[in-house]
């Protein structure tokens, strides 16, 4: 059953093969017998799941079940979901029981998933290697002593570990693809504006992108399905009309199924910075691709280099006024004792961020004060402007762009955390997605030494129809998506 697609368990729910209160139960106690070793989840809740999964059952029992009814789901912990602790992995809101289902949740629970539980995830989705977590580190299933990636580490080593079959994530700079990448997964940022962001805790709101983190493409395209849509209540929501992103996947399609695609080789993805065990698998897969029938073409996007620069300013910035809400007074942690209203301010925050966090607001109140305004954060917006155009060129010549997601494969616990620059350079493919607003996946693509790497894949906008049957295509002829860590199956 663990080993199974979403389609698959959709087809075994119809078939009255298996009820979602016995799936729900099953992953309910694997969860208990595994997640000790990981640290996945923050919260489980499994009176509520299972209450979830009759009333799905019922449904079912109708015939009114839709692919996701009666299938548990992990959402991510920067998602708020009503009546359940909500904490984006931070001590500041480690007592916050949501009043409101975000977007993202509601859309699940219309389509009938079961809420199995919510993920761990680095503080405010700060991090790349989930360390920077209140509730303690997440470890990565294929090697124990290493990091799953970050942000959304918990929910990739709960799908990686079989703790789920599938999770949700954000990615405000790389995080559903590193911990894909990391942990063996398909993860997919869409375009940004794809999916709503309400009720989703803002780290920087013009970068953050929810998406689903998944085994296969074909899952994920189930998952996209339900998460996207035009939400009145997120200024930033596209009002495009409704697509089915699995249609490209389930077109009929020959022994040269990508006949046509020209896939673009950048050559800032090609140079020195990635590992050369792990370069060696993306050469392997672009060999791969044209087995399928793709041809390549060298692109440039001679700007990328200034992307992490330019991110660690704009998030900071987003990040220093979005953060201004947890003062301590409405919601949220408030400490013990204080004399007056600047103190408790002070101390709360004090008390209540990490030091990656706080590191960020400083980093972000600098940025944006009289003086340096011009000098770093309006200099950092015109670099984006600068990137956006490189890959309007760039696509100008291809239809995806490849490269590695991560330059290296999972490293230990702890090699990075004393580090900040070291941490934030192992986003350095996957930020400029971001900036572009593009989407963006990372697929499996191979083992570096027992570890996974990943291969990505970026669109155009709104290409991620044609991005997911991209993936699917390589993960039909190429099955390393398949591979499971022992332990865990
Ligand atoms: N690792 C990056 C950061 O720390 C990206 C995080 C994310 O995508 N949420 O900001």
């Amino acid at each position: 059953m663990i080993e199974r697609s979403l389609h698959e368990l959709a087809r075994a729910l119809a078939s009255k093969e298996i009820s979602s209160v016995e799936l729900t139960q099953l992953y309910l106690d694997r969860i208990a017998s595994h997640d000790p070793q990981l640290n996945a989840y923050i919260s489980v809740d499994p009176e509520r799941s299972l209450a979830q999964a009759r009333q799905a059952d019922a449904r079912l029992a109708k015939g009114e079940g839709g692919p996701l009814t009666g299938i548990p789901i992990a959402q991510k912990d920067i998602f708020c979901a009503k009546d359940w602790l909500t904490s984006c992995g931070s001590k500041m809101l480690s007592n916050f029981i949501s009043p409101y289902d975000a977007t993202v949740i509601r859309r699940f629970a219309e389509a009938g998933a079961v809420l199995l539980g919510k993920t761990n995830m680095d503080e405010f989705a700060m991090g790349s290697s989930n360390e920077t977590s209140f509730y303690g580190p997440v470890r990565n299933p294929w090697r124990l002593d290493c990091v799953p990636g970050g942000s959304s580490g918990g929910s990739a080593a709960a799908v990686a570990a079989r703790l789920c079959p599938a999770a949700t994530g954000t990615d405000t700079g790389g995080s559903i693809r590193q911990p894909a990448a990391l942990c063996n997964l398909t993860g997919l940022k869409p375009t940004y504006g794809v999916v709503s962001r309400w009720g989703m805790i803002a780290f920087a709101s013009s970068l953050d992108q929810a998406g689903p983190l998944a085994r296969s493409a074909t899952d994920c395209a189930a998952l996209l399905n339900a998460m996207a849509g035009f939400d009145e209540r997120d200024s930033t929501s596209l009002d495009r009309p409704g697509e089915d992103y699995a249609r490209d996947i389930a077109a009929p399609a020959g022994a040269k199924p990508l006949a046509g695609l020209r896939i673009g080789l950048p050559k800032e993805f090609f140079g020195e910075g990635c590992r050369p065990e792990v370069m060696r698998l993306i050469d392997a897969a672009i060999a791969g691709y044209r087995e399928l029938g793709a041809t390549t073409v060298a692109v440039d996007l001679p700007n990328m280099k200034l992307s992490v620069a330019a991110y660690y300013v704009i998030a900071s910035a987003e990040a220093s006024s979005n953060l201004a809400r947890f003062d301590g007074v409405r919601y949220g942690y408030r400490a013990p004792e204080y004399r007056d209203l600047n103190e408790m301010y002070g101390r709360s925050r004090a008390q209540g961020f990490g030091a990656e966090v706080k590191r960020r607001i400083l980093v972000g109140t600098y940025v944006l004060s009289h003086g340096y305004y011009d000098a770093y954060y309006l200099q950092a917006q015109r670099i984006r402007r600068l990137i956006a155009g490189d890959f309007a060129e760039a696509f100008r010549h291809c239809d995806v762009i490849l490269g590695p997601t991560s330059p290296t494969t999972a490293f230990r616990l702890g090699e990075k955390a004393s580090d900040p620059v070291q941490m934030y350079l192992s986003d350095i493919y996957t930020i400029a997605v971001n900036l572009a607003g593009l989407p963006g996946m990372s697929i499996p693509c191979g083992f570096a030494d027992g570890l996974p790497v990943g291969l990505q894949l970026i669109g155009d906008y709104f290409t991620e129809a044609r991005l997911l049957n991209v993936a699917h295509r390589y993960q039909h002829a190429n099955p390393w998506h398949r591979q499971a860590p022992t332990g865990f199956v």
